[in-house]
């Protein structure tokens, strides 16, 4: 056959091959195999293989042999290394095809490789690289155990062999790339759950199919673990993200009767769909199952971690058809068992509706209060141990509400959280405060020092000190009159920065006190090299006193610690004639509390207390 017919003939085959959707669709192994077989009988060669380098590039492995003296399939040939064949390996870096006669007779394969050739009986070989890019990845080897003399249609051939294979490759990285990419777009990094935009998909998928169907149901459950700020802070981030991914495998584990996917919002949120439920009971039993699961003790490093989760359900289609309204309608179910205390349940209602679209009401107007400085400032006396005379006061912010009246902390501050206003609602409180202890000082009435509370977002911000000093200045006001209180969960993280601001406002004249001590998880390493001088005993464990064992006791050892730490220790929460002995017997400092003064407004602190 001539030349030029073979070279025709051979190509006609390889492309009715490659286009065959046979081959197509089959695997890459079975590619391989038909790219072999085709090879091997078009050109009447012994053995085809195809080979690829190793990740080091060191070793050339066999992905797949066709050997005609084993036609159920060949016995697997050996790697070839780079340091027993370096000529070879140095070829197939620039050669576009390697075509050797005779194998035992090339420099190629000196000195005296030929073994390998020797156990085979093979005699010729013709040899193309496969190519990714510039830079060989394999290559496809023809060998024949009679002497050959490679005809230039064989080359062609064995080289668009090659490049098939460098096209499958090719293709095969890509769409492995893609997948890559598709899983960090639809997967969450930490967990490996579906994340937000996988769970707007399937929900968008299923309200479709059923609407198209006419008929069907499903629940989303909105997972969200309480605490989780509280250990993030307190043990750690890493510690959070074990106990996060936990959580998230128990929940990915659990059975439930009609579970669609399950995805992780981030941080401590999830959502679960649910398709197969007949009443609403049977989605609160499916909640409770959750609920029961996250409660389980988890162990890190032999420390128990107990959890637990607010969970707010919906249904499609009652309370909602569209996806985003869904979402939306659960996680609001979400915040109203939230608000309702831990491990609490709530299934979607036009109550809640109408919670959500008021939040987001106050979330306006709060917006406005902080921006024209409308907020106001109520004051609760602490008094001396006596309990006679006062020593300071609490600034404790309040809002007048157009139409709701004098609205309390509990009632907003969550929501300027929520919105980022916490830092300027701050603002507004010691602007409040120095307008007020300067009006006092221009009335010749002398006010107590005045203890104001600072959020996280207050102290971890370095421009904080240069505020206050601007605005003690702006209203004639002494920084020593203005103390400071922040939770111990918002200087979790002692960074530079929290350091730093706070040895700044004591530099520049103020004392602190740490709030609702405690609650967290503070280490004593962290208290003592933060230049507090005063700790608030949180009033949660006053309030059982002197009835509770355990408060009784914790109680105490946490004057024993400020005593250590040469801090003085203030009660809050003093509401009985009881709290005020107990307290006064252990030589408690500085008490507050109902028993003496709710919070007030200027005026009566002035006329009643001073
Ligand atoms: P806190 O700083 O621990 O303030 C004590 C809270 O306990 C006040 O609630 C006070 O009214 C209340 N309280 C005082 N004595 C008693 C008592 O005998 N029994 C009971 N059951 N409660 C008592 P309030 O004013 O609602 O403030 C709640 C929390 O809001 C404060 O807790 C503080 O963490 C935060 N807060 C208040 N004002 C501000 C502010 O200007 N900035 C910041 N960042 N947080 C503030
Ligand atoms: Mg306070
Ligand atoms: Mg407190």
């Amino acid at each position: 056959m001539s030349d030029k017919r073979a070279f025709i003939r051979f190509h006609e085959k390889l492309m009715k091959l490659s286009h065959d959707p046979e081959f197509t669709n089959s695997t890459r192994p079975e590619k391989l195999a038909a790219l072999c077989h085709l090879c091997a009988t078009q050109l009447q060669v012994d053995r085809v293989s195809v080979w690829r380098f190793n990740y080091g590039r060191d070793h050339l492995l066999c992905e797949h042999l066709f050997d005609r003296q084993y036609p159920n399939g060949a016995p697997k040939a050996p790697p070839w290394k780079r340091d027993e064949y370096p000529a070879y390996f140095a070829r197939l870096t620039h050669a576009r095809v390697i075509d050797i006669q005779d194998v035992y007779h090339t420099p190629l394969f000196q000195p005296l490789r030929t073994d390998y050739f020797r156990s085979l009986g093979i005699h010729s070989m013709l040899d193309a690289p496969v190519f990714y890019g510039s830079r060989p990845s394999g290559v496809v080897c023809l060998e024949s155990r009679s002497t050959w003399r490679w005809q230039l249609a064989e080359f062609s051939f064995a080289m668009a062999i090659a490049d098939i294979v460098s096209l499958l490759n090719t293709h095969e990285a890509w769409t492995d790339s893609k997948r890559k990419l598709d899983h960090v777009r639809y997967y969450d990094r930490l967990t490996g759950l579906p994340n937000l935009e996988s769970l707007r998909n399937r929900i968008g998928y299923l309200t479709q199919k059923i609407k198209r169907r006419g008929s069907g149901q499903f629940a989303l459950f909105w997972i969200n673990l309480d605490r989780m700020k509280i250990i993030n802070e307190g043990i750690g981030a890493s510690v959070g993200d074990l106990v996060i991914n936990e959580v998230a495998h128990r929940l990915a584990d659990t059975p439930l009767l009609g579970k669609d996917l399950f995805a992780h919002l981030g941080g401590d949120e999830f959502v679960l769909i649910l398709r197969t439920y007949t009443r609403p009971d049977a989605l609160l039993a499916a909640a409770r199952i959750l609920q029961k699961t996250i409660k389980q003790p988890i162990h890190i490093n032999d420390q128990p971690i107990n959890l637990s989760a607010g969970i707010g359900v919906c249904r499609f289609p009652e309370d909602g058809t569209e996806p985003p309204t869904l979402l939306r309608q659960a996680e609001a179910a979400m915040y109203s068992a939230k608000n309702r205390g831990v491990a609490q349940l709530s299934l979607f209602d036009d109550s809640i509706q109408a919670t959500a679209q008021s939040r987001f009401a106050l979330e306006r107007e709060l917006h406005t209060a902080i921006k024209n400085h409308q907020l106001e400032v109520f004051y609760q006396p602490i008094f001396e141990r006596s309990g006679t005379r006062m020593a300071s006061a609490e600034a404790l912010v309040r809002w007048h509400h157009p139409h709701r009246g004098w609205l309390t902390p509990a009632t907003f501050l969550d929501i300027a959280r929520g919105a980022g206003l916490m830092y300027d609602l701050g603002e507004c409180v010691i602007r409040r405060v120095c307008e007020h202890l300067r009006d006092a000082k221009i009335a010749d009435t002398r006010l107590p020092v005045i203890s104001v509370n600072l959020s996280a977002e207050q102290v971890q911000s370095p421009g904080l000190p240069a505020l206050v000093a601007a605005l003690c200045a702006e209203y004639g006001v002494a920084h020593r009159q203005l103390h400071f209180e922040v939770t111990e969960d918002s200087i979790q993280d002692a960074s530079e920065t929290v350091r730093n601001t706070l040895d700044q406002l004591v530099r520049a004249g103020s004392e602190l006190a740490i709030d609702d001590f405690g609650t967290g998880y503070s280490s004593l390493s962290r208290l003592k090299a933060l230049p507090f001088t005063k700790l608030k005993i949180d009033q949660s464990f006053i309030s059982d006193i002197p009835y509770d064992e355990d408060d009784c006791a914790i109680t105490q050892s946490i004057f024993g610690l400020a005593r250590g730490l040469a801090m003085s220790v203030i009660a809050e929460g003093v509401e009985t004639r009881e709290h005020e002995s107990w307290l006064q017997v252990r030589g408690c400092e500085f008490l507050q509390g109902f028993r003496y003064s709710e919070p007030v407004p200027l005026d009566t602190l002035i006329t009643e207390f001073l």
